[in-house]
């Protein structure tokens, strides 16, 4: 690929990090389609990166030269008729929500971050909470592919390839642009509270079912919990009313947790007394805003992660096991364990994919704890007895016998891969072994 320079690459918390044979942002499609080309000619491994906010073996990979779409970002149209708006791959949610709000539209359901680029987002599945939305992909009702074998390739959500390539697109090509649904603009109030695990489980259905978004956060070592109950508010003329809840995530969920997470790393043998100071500063409070705005927070604290998909009526069985890793405060952390809930899909890697709904279990630890690895291990072999799937962009450690069977379409899904990349130019090292070489040729 030409004289390339060597290029330094760290994800968000700091858990992957590379030195890229090359980095190149191109601003037009055609370029884009020359990089992928040339390095099909070439054997050049190539990954593709949005804003960097995966935990997982995803992107890092030493031999390969790395494409970022920032330079290729941008609204292309919205179709008031059609309720869909055409954009460039490389468009932070962050910038969709603003130009679509300041037209009357928005996103029907978001994460709880809004710097990923819509590129990153939806081919790992990214999704917000709330029983009645699907993942991110849900919203795709079209989306250009650039893949080494296939060059570029329109795919409409009733194209038999759709279902195999929307989410885990990484390992086919580089999306270039996506067509998504839009709904008329909404607000949101936001309720937050404190709650005992306990209530969680009396409450369960009336929290998750009888709300638009419901999310509940546990935190480790205690029956604490902190509970989100978010709906929309349908009076428009409604008085903006967030102050409260902007101090709350200004200063508590970020320089007052900074702060005792740094006191925690430093001594670790006074967990159990700031995990009482926290349990004290859970707030209620209420929040009406812009709908984005209510979905995304401000996340200051670094932190690891994984998170696995489970079936919802899976979940307190799933607690019941949890509660010896995480109700004793073995792991000394006081980042909460998070439980949101995805209506299911039928997206062949997608985490949300069966005939079941889904509830995700995501556990976190503050950046520089070393015992992420072993606390996420001892998640991931209870979830993993459950039917549990990893969130692509999250830690795992599932090996290529763990994915054996988790997702029942992977054999097709392999044999298609083969077709858009046979000489396997885009998988990470990691996901060959675990996903992509684990298939048999049909
Ligand atoms: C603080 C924080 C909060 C988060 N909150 C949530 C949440 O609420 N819900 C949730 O589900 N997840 C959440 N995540 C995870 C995050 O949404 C995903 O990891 C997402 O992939 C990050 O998007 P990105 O643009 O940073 O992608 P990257 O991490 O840069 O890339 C992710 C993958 O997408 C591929 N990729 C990127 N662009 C393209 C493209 N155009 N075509 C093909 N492949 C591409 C990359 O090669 C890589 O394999 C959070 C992460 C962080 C750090």
């Amino acid at each position: 690929m030409g004289n390339q320079k060597k290029h330094t690459w760290r994800n968000w918390s700091g858990s992957q990090s590379c030195n890229f044979q090359g980095f190149m942002a191109p601003s037009t499609e055609k370029e884009i389609i020359d990089i992928v080309e040339r390095c099909r000619e070439s054997k050049t491994p190539l990954k593709f990166v949005g804003s960097s906010h995966s935990f997982s073996h995803i992107i890092a990979d030493d031999s390969s030269v790395l494409l970022s779409l920032e330079s290729y970002a941008g609204i292309l149209k919205i179709d008031e008729s059609a309720r869909t708006v055409r954009v460039k791959a490389g468009t932070s949610v962050h910038d969709l929500s603003r130009a679509l709000w300041a037209k009357g539209w928005a996103l029907e359901n978001l994460g709880d971050i809004e710097e990923q680029a819509l590129g990153g987002a939806i081919c790992t599945g990214t999704h917000g909470t709330g029983v009645r939305y699907k993942n991110l992909a849900g919203f795709v009702r079209e989306f250009t592919l650039v893949s080494p074998d296939r060059g570029r390739q329109v795919l409409w959500a009733e194209d038999p390839e759709f279902k195999s390539t929307a989410v885990g697109a990484f390992a086919f090509g580089l999306v270039t642009e996506y067509v998504l649904d839009i709904v008329p603009k909404y607000l949101l109030k936001l309720d937050m509270f404190p709650a005992s695990m306990s209530e969680f489980e009396s409450n369960f259905k009336e929290w998750v079912y009888q709300n638009r978004n419901a999310e509940v956060f546990w935190f480790p070592g205690s029956e604490s919990a902190l509970v989100k109950l978010t709906n929309e508010v349908q009076d428009q003329n409604v008085e903006i009313k967030n102050k409260k809840s902007e101090f709350f995530a200004n200063y508590i969920e970020n320089k007052a947790f900074g702060l005792l997470n740094r006191l925690n790393k430093s001594m670790p043998f006074c967990n159990g007394a700031l995990v009482k100071i926290l349990e004290k500063l859970l707030p209620s409070t209420t929040k009406i805003d812009y709908s984005y705005k209510v979905y995304a927070t401000v996340r200051e604290v670094r932190f690891q992660e994984t998170e696995w998909s489970l079936p919802i009526t899976a979940l307190f069985d799933v607690l019941k096991e949890m509660r010896a890793v995480v109700g004793k405060g073995n792991f000394k952390t006081l980042f909460p364990v998070e439980f949101r809930f995805v209506k299911k899909d039928d997206l062949h890697l997608s985490p949300s994919y069966g005939a079941e709904d889904r509830v995700y279990i995501a556990a976190h630890t503050y950046y520089k704890d070393s015992f992420y690895r072993e606390y996420f291990r001892q998640l991931q072999q209870i979830f993993l007895r459950y039917g549990g799937r990893p969130h692509w962009g999250k830690m795992f450690f599932a090996t290529a016998a763990d994915f054996q069977g988790m997702y029942p379409m992977l054999d097709k899904v392999c044999s298609l891969r083969e077709l858009h990349d046979s000489q396997g130019l885009l998988p990470t090292t990691t996901l060959k072994e675990c996903v992509f070489g684990n298939f048999k040729k049909t």
